[in-house]
């Protein structure tokens, strides 16, 4: 009898073992069918200033009016109202989101910038003409730390790479 009790448990653990690689075997397939936009080369990697913002007034540039209501404080359409976190393309500005120059980066183009992450052209800038990047946080003391730096950004492009 202990031989064949010892006999029914290696089996059992053998089922068990089963059971784990199927597991194993199912995980596989699913990453395998993740998105591959992620995985592909990026169409370009090119070096640019890199700076941090977040929704506050001393970033992006608005102040509160007398009737306490968030209003532009500079540029053309000074004093009108000002919808405080929404970027420029009108998502929710987020983790994530980057302000870029939407004549060198269109809106939805994807973008991996070392130190912060992969992130979405979202948001514009008053500065950010040219070779520059403004990176979102969530808190101005963040937005500070990370300074500025010269990083090599990987390009995703939406649509068809830019010449
Ligand atoms: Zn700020």
């Amino acid at each position: 009898m202990p031989g064949l009790c010892a006999t029914n448990n290696h089996r059992g653990f053998h089922g068990g073992w089963g059971l784990v690689l199927l597991g194993f075997a199912l995980l596989a397939v699913s990453c395998a069918s993740v998105p591959k936009a992620s995985r592909r080369p990026p169409d370009r990697v090119v070096r640019m200033e890199v700076t941090g913002y977040c929704p506050c007034g001393t970033c992006c540039g608005w102040r509160r009016n007398w009737l306490f209501r968030p209003v532009l404080s500079s540029g053309p359409r000074r004093g009108k109202p000002k919808a405080v976190g929404v970027t420029a393309s009108g998502t929710q500005a987020g983790p994530g989101t980057i302000a870029a120059d939407p004549r060198i980066l269109p809106f939805g183009t994807r973008l991996y910038v070392p130190g912060y992450g992969y992130g979405i052209v979202e948001d514009t800038g008053e500065d950010i003409r040219g070779h520059r990047l403004d990176v979102f946080f969530k808190r101005h003391a963040k937005a500070l730390a990370w300074g500025r730096k010269t990083l090599p950004v990987k390009i995703w492009y939406a649509t068809a790479p830019r010449p």
